[in-house]
């Protein structure tokens, strides 16, 4: 039903799943760098469409809603919210015989600004499991949510600046309706504002914030791209918000203040909810690390990596 070719491939429906090099078809999951490309022809959810285009330029392409099937070659497609960034989703694909769900990045906890997750049943589970390891078992989301308001506020109240670092897509929209929901000022990267626009033609409100002009901006907070210079004032208090805030060591690595573990991929925990919910015959792990696919055998799964060269062959 796929083969491994530097990345997944559909072979009855000859699309390439997810691919950063130009494919004649490709599904894009969503709208992250690392998952696209200016492809010839590209399937993809309307919200993410809207944001390739934004990013990418006008690209001749297939808008797949949540939840309407699609019949495509000899496949018929159907897209699920993946809960990680707007537009995210989780493509299922059925040849009539066994169907197969592809998870992309995905997280099962609730979002500001995008839809849940919704896992369907299917035969094959192809799962991305990024924080595939027992110590990537993240705090509930409310207390990490109140830690970053608790934080940045009191920063902002004593007329600091709270510089917090987010990818332009996603988190920086996702930080921005925390904190103005709260009552914060905001003021986004302007790498970051047609992006927050595209959301918001979407129907995704983010409250009022600015564009950063560039200054220090005292009792403000700051929505940054990660490689955004430091001011280099007094009262500047950095931020990173990151699944990764889990290891102690984080915001020494990071160069922050302070390390938040809001995260939008799925912890340790819901990956393996994720998989008891699917209940797959067969489970794939893409990006984790080798002894999540260990854990699953022992809980009694049918499951091996995906992606190293030794799988170049049709499953
Ligand atoms: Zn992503």
């Amino acid at each position: 039903m796929f083969f491994w070719d530097d990345g997944l491939r559909l072979a009855r429906a000859d699309l390439a799943v997810d691919f950063s090099r130009r494919q004649p078809r490709a599904f894009i999951s969503h709208a992250h760098a690392d998952h696209m490309a200016r492809h010839e022809y590209a399937l993809c959810t309307p919200a993410t469409a809207a944001l390739y285009h934004c990013r990418l330029g006008l690209r001749p392409t297939l808008e797949l809603p949540y939840r309407r099937p699609v019949d495509w070659g000899n496949l018929r497609l159907t897209t699920f919210p993946a809960g990680h960034c707007l537009g995210s989703a989780m493509l299922l694909a059925e040849d009539g015989e066994q169907s197969l769900l592809y998870t992309g990045d995905f997280k099962l906890s609730p979002s500001a600004t995008c839809e849940p997750a919704e896992l369907p049943h299917a035969d094959i589970l192809i799962i991305e499991s990024t924080f595939g390891n027992p110590a990537y078992r993240l705090p509930p989301r409310n207390e990490v949510v109140e830690e970053l308001i608790d934080r940045v506020r009191g920063v902002v109240a004593a007329e600091g600046v709270a510089v917090i670092e987010a990818y332009a897509l996603g988190k920086a929209q996702e930080v921005t309706r925390l904190l103005t929901a709260a009552g914060i000022p905001v003021l986004q990267h302007p790498a970051i504002v047609p992006i927050s626009r595209v959301y918001e033609a979407c129907g995704v409100d983010l409250g009022e914030y600015g564009c950063w002009t560039g200054g220090a901006e005292a009792g403000n907070a700051l929505v940054v791209t990660p490689r955004t210079r430091r001011l280099e004032c007094a009262g500047e208090v950095r931020f990173a918000v990151t699944g990764w805030a889990k290891d102690a060591s984080a915001k020494y690595r990071l160069r922050v203040d302070h390390a938040i573990a809001l995260s939008d991929h799925a912890d340790y925990e819901q990956l393996f909810e994720a998989v008891r919910s699917v209940a797959p015959r067969k489970v794939y792990c893409t990006h984790g690390p080798e002894s999540f696919v260990d854990r699953l055998c022992e809980a009694g799964y049918d499951a091996r990596p995906l992606g190293r060269p030794f799988q170049r062959r049709l499953f």
